[in-house]
C-alpha cells in the first residue's frame, strides 16, 4: 500500500574489501566476528579472507532482517536483493533466505494467516485508522481523494475470492505508442521485460496467439493489442508460483452510498442487467428483478468503475448471504428468494418466525400431534424448524410441513415467546442452549413476523474491490494495520454504520513481533492503560480484576473458543 518507514538495526554491512586469497588465519563470522566455538562456519558465497565466515545463524538472522526491512507491497520488491546476494562478492548465497510468506506467517501466527480465506473479514485496525486519519486531515481535498486512504480508514473487508497466480500478466497496448513503449523496454531477445525487479517473457497468448517467433511477432504487433506476459527466472524458465502469491480480493461494507445514489453509470449498469435478464428468462422475470432493492456501496480502489461484487442477502426468516460475481445473476438470485419467501408466507396464514402454533395431521411422527411449539425458522419454504416444548422445560427441534402447522393463541409459557435470535448456523439443531426465552409480553395471538429484509430481496453491489497478494496482506497484518476474524451473515446485514464496531471484540491481531510498525507500537502502548481503565469502569471489580490479570493479546487467539461455523450460509 504505501512504502514503510520501518527500520530495523541491521547487523553492521561488511565493508567492501578486495577479494584477495590470504593464508587461513583464525576464522571468524562476519557478522558477530565470534569463531567456530559459537556455532559451525560456513562460508555462503564466493568471499575470501575475512569476509568469508558466517555463522548459518547469523546470516539466517540478517535475511530476515531485510525482508522485514523491506515494504509488503510487491512493486517495490525488486530492487532489494541483499537478502539473496552477497552485496560485497554480489554472488548469491548458497544458503536460501527465507520466502517472504513464510516469513510473513511467522509474525502472523498460523491462526491468522488461516483466517486469509473467502468469508471471513480484513478489518482496520484502530491505530491504523487514526494514522491515516491524520493524514488525511491534512490533505486537501483533491488529494484526500486521489490517496487511497479513504478506502482504508475504518474499514471492513469481506474476502470475496482468494485465487491461485498463474504468473500471467496482460497488457493492454491501446495506442501505437503504448506498444512501441514496450518494444523500446524489451531485451535482446525481443521478448522478455524487466519491470519492477521481475522478469517477464511475451507468450503467445492474446494477440500473439500462436506466434512463432515471438520476438518477429511484437515487432509486426499494430495497437490495439492484448500482451500476455509470464515471469520467468534468470535461465529463462517460468518462475514456480507459490501460495504466496494468491490473489486476495475483498470488499469493503462499510461504505454505503446513499439509497438514492444515482448517477449515469450505476442507471446503464441496472439496465444492463435487466435486459440480459428479459432475454434469458423473460418479461415476467424483467419485472420481479426491478423490484430488488439495491444497496450500492463503495467497495475498494481496485476496478472502481464497475460493480465486481455482489451480495444477496436471505429473506424472510434467513439470515445468510450470497457471493455472486454478476449484477444480472445477484438481481435474480434476490428476485427468486423473494418469491420463494411470499410463497410460504401465503401458505403459512401468516404465520413466521416466532409464531406460536400446534403441530397437527403429522402423519410419521403422530405422537407429536397436538404439541405446542414456536417456528424458528421458514428460510426452507417447505421444510420449517420448530422448537416444541417438553415437560421439563427443555426445548427439541423438529422439521416439518407448513401446513400441519396451525396457528396457537393460547399461552405457552405463561408470556408469548418473541422471535428468537437466530443462531447464525442454522444447521446446528441441538445447539439451542438458551432455550426459548420468556419475553415482555406482546401483542396476544398477533402472528409476528420477522421480516428485517423486505419482500422484494436486496443485493448489496459493490463498485470496486482491493486486491493483495497474499504475502503482501500478512506483511500488513503482522506490521499491525489490520485485524481478521471470521465473517458471520450478522456482520453484513447490520446497518452499515455498525458492521465495524460490531467486529471489535472478535478481531485478532498479529502480535508484536520486529515486524509491528513503530507508531502502532507506541499507540498500543499508549492505549493499553486507557483501554484496562475502560473495561474496569464496565465491568463489575470482581471481573475486571481477573481480566485484568489475563489482559487479551492476540498471541492467545488460539486459547479462543472456536468461531460458529457456516460464516455464508446461503440461504
Ligand atoms: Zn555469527
Ligand atoms: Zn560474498
Amino acid at each position: 500500500m504505501e512504502p514503510d518507514e520501518l527500520e530495523p538495526p541491521l547487523p553492521p554491512p561488511p565493508p567492501p574489501q578486495p577479494i584477495i586469497e590470504e593464508e587461513e588465519g583464525e576464522r571468524m563470522c562476519r557478522y558477530c566476528f565470534d569463531g567456530e566455538e559459537e556455532g559451525e562456519l560456513i562460508a555462503p558465497c564466493a568471499c575470501k579472507g575475512g569476509q568469508r565466515w558466517v555463522h548459518l545463524e547469523c546470516l539466517r538472522r540478517w535475511q530476515r532482517m531485510v525482508l522485514v526491512s523491506q515494504p509488503t507491497h510487491p512493486m517495490f520488491h525488486g530492487d532489494d536483493l541483499r537478502q539473496q546476494t552477497c552485496n560485497v562478492c554480489k554472488q548469491p548465497y548458497t544458503c536460501e533466505p527465507p520466502t517472504r510468506h513464510d516469513l510473513m506467517r511467522s509474525f502472523t501466527g498460523v491462526e491468522i494467516a488461516s483466517l486469509v480465506d473467502v468469508g471471513c473479514i480484513i478489518a482496520a485496525g484502530e491505530e491504523f485508522s487514526r494514522e491515516l486519519e491524520e493524514q488525511l486531515d491534512g490533505m486537501p481535498p483533491y488529494l484526500r481523494h486521489a490517496s487511497s486512504y479513504e478506502h482504508w480508514c475504518r474499514s471492513a473487508y469481506v474476502i470475496t475470492g482468494v485465487q491461485d497466480d498463474d504468473g500471467l500478466y496482460e497488457l493492454t497496448l491501446d495506442t501505437e505508442r503504448s506498444l512501441e513503449r514496450l518494444r523500446e523496454a524489451l531485451g535482446s531477445d525481443g521478448a522478455t521485460v524487466s519491470l519492477r525487479g521481475k522478469r517477464l517473457r511475451a507468450t503467445a497468448r492474446g494477440s500473439l496467439e500462436g506466434a512463432e517467433d515471438i520476438g518477429e511477432a511484437l515487432a509486426a504487433l499494430e495497437a490495439p493489442a492484448t500482451v500476455v506476459l509470464v515471469e520467468v527466472n534468470a535461465d529463462g524458465t517460468p518462475t514456480p508460483r507459490s501460495c504466496g502469491d494468491d490473489h486476495v480480493a475483498a470488499v469493503n461494507v462499510c461504505r454505503p452510498l446513499p439509497e438514492d445514489w444515482d448517477n449515469p453509470r450505476s442507471r446503464a449498469a441496472v439496465a444492463t442487467a435487466l435486459d440480459t435478464i428479459s432475454t434469458k428468462f423473460g418479461a415476467e422475470w424483467r419485472e420481479e428483478c426491478d423490484k430488488v432493492r439495491l444497496v450500492h456501496h463503495v467497495g475498494g480502489p481496485c476496478d472502481a468503475r464497475s460493480i465486481v461484487r455482489c451480495f444477496v442477502l436471505g429473506t424472510g426468516g434467513a439470515r445468510g448471504y450470497s457471493i455472486v460475481e454478476s449484477l444480472p445473476d445477484a438481481m435474480l438470485l434476490a428476485a427468486r428468494l423473494a418469491k420463494k419467501a411470499s410463497e410460504s408466507r401465503d401458505l403459512s396464514q401468516g404465520i413466521g418466525p416466532g409464531a406460536r402454533v400446534r403441530l397437527q395431521n403429522l402423519a410419521t411422527a403422530t405422537d407429536l400431534n397436538g404439541v405446542l411449539g414456536v417456528v424458528l425458522d421458514t428460510a426452507r419454504g417447505d421444510r420449517w424448524k420448530v422448537a416444541l416444548a417438553s415437560e421439563d422445560g427443555t426445548s427439541r427441534i423438529v422439521t416439518c410441513r407448513p401446513e400441519t402447522l396451525v396457528p396457537e393463541t393460547s399461552s405457552l409459557y405463561g408470556h408469548p415467546p418473541t422471535p428468537i435470535e437466530q443462531n447464525e448456523s442454522s444447521d446446528d439443531d441441538e445447539s439451542m442452549d438458551g432455550g426459548i426465552e420468556a419475553a415482555p409480553p406482546a401483542e396476544h395471538g398477533a402472528p409476528i413476523t420477522s421480516d428485517a429484509t423486505p419482500a422484494t430481496g436486496t443485493v448489496l453491489c459493490f463498485w470496486g474491490d482491493a486486491r493483495w497478494s497474499r504475502t503482501q496482506l500478512l506483511g500488513e497484518i503482522a506490521r499491525g494495520h489490520w485485524g481478521m476474524c471470521r465473517a458471520y451473515a450478522r456482520d453484513v446485514h447490520a446497518a452499515p454504520d455498525q458492521r465495524r464496531s460490531g467486529l471489535e471484540d472478535r478481531l485478532v491481531f498479529a502480535p508484536v513481533t520486529a515486524m509491528t510498525e513503530e507508531s502502532i507500537v507506541r499507540a498500543r502502548t499508549q492505549m493499553r492503560p486507557l483501554r484496562e481503565q475502560a473495561r474496569l469502569a464496565a465491568q463489575g471489580e470482581e471481573g475486571a480484576a481477573e481480566d485484568a490479570a489475563s489482559p487479551r493479546r492476540a498471541s492467545d487467539a488460539s486459547n479462543e473458543p472456536p468461531p460458529p461455523p457456516s460464516p455464508m450460509g446461503s440461504p
